[in-house]
């Protein structure tokens, strides 16, 4: 009896075994994940610590939204780089730790662009950092995709920061008597930046600035007007490194650095704008500058090679485990 349940066994075993292989055979592979790992990038900048962080991506007419093209021009110079017209473009931020303070530039679209923003919070929870450890904010201009992360689900996200702005943008995009001024598909701006800043307003940590001098040690506003009339970048700079965040500078990668001519249809200026791009690249060449930019592919982050009279490429950063700018 009892060899019996042996070999009954081993019979059992061995047609498990059979199904199991076969099994194998036609069963699908694990189905892949979503989403990319988490959306954080650091580097170091001479003693500073730097964390990109992205919020999420968006589809960007980058056809439809240029301004100043010659015909059929966004559509060759995005053919050259195998993209069509809707290009998907990042919403990042940074976070640069100095030696006293840690300094958020930018949040990201938080919930004001549905599903395609909101990450900011989760990938500084990846990069160990909790919202109320970040000290200033600091924001390149007042559109919606760079203020919407300051609240998430009608909550402060960043309860002791200071939120700074050029006086400019703050005088603009907070006073609805400029709302004519503009065209009306950016009428959602002045929403966005009126939602988003009013608790920090109300608690007193909305600290618009004047000039160009230094925000703290390191940190230094930029005058960079066109894209919004109080439009700022930030010079970082540590040890004898530079880098600059330059917020909305670029939003089409493949068709503004071979000719930063082209504008966008969100600049309100756009003839300003060019001249402010033209001018930071010009200088990022010249200069070996690090640049960050808040919509260049993620992290966003690299150098600026001239072409030709007046025309650019990205480099983007060669990507490091660890760290880079050492
Ligand atoms: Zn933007």
């Amino acid at each position: 009896m009892a060899r019996i349940s042996i070999l009954a066994a081993l019979a059992l075993a061995a047609s498990a075994a059979a199904s199991t292989a076969a099994g194998a055979q036609t069963a699908s592979p694990p189905a892949f994940p979503p989403h990319q790992a988490p959306g954080y990038y650091r580097f170091e900048l001479g003693s500073f610590d730097i964390i990109a962080l992205l919020d999420g991506t968006h589809p960007f007419d980058a056809t439809g939204l240029a301004v100043g093209a010659k015909p059929g021009e966004v559509a060759e110079l995005l053919a050259r780089s195998y993209l069509t017209s809707p290009v998907e473009g990042g919403f990042s931020a940074f976070l640069v730790r100095t030696p006293g303070k840690l300094v958020l530039i930018d949040t990201g679209a938080g919930d004001l662009y549905g599903r395609d923003g909101g990450l900011l919070v989760s990938n500084l929870a990846a990069a160990g950092i909790t919202p109320d450890q970040i000290d200033e904010i600091y924001l390149t201009h007042l559109h919606r995709d760079h203020v919407g992360g300051l609240m998430r689900g009608g909550q402060v996200v960043f309860p002791r920061a200071i939120v700074r702005v050029s006086r400019e943008d703050a005088d603009f995009w907070l006073n609805d008597a400029n709302r004519r001024k503009v065209p009306a598909f950016l009428g959602t701006m002045f929403d966005g930046a009126q939602a988003m800043l009013k608790p920090y307003i109300a608690s007193g940590r909305f600290q618009p600035f004047d000039g160009t001098a230094p925000l703290v040690p390191g940190i230094t506003p930029v005058v960079a007007p066109g894209h919004t009339p109080g439009h700022r970048q930030y010079l970082v700079e540590s040890g004898g490194q530079t880098l600059l965040i330059w917020g909305d500078t670029v939003h089409v990668v493949p068709a503004q650095f071979p000719d930063p001519a082209i504008a966008m249809k969100y600049d309100t200026d756009p003839k300003a704008a060019i001249v402010s791009r033209e001018r930071a690249m010009a200088q990022a060449a010249d200069k070996g500058w690090w640049v960050a930019g808040a919509h260049i592919a993620f992290p966003g982050l690299g150098h600026i090679q001239r072409t030709g009279k007046g025309s650019y490429a990205w480099v983007p950063a060669n990507y490091s485990l660890n760290r880079i700018g050492r």
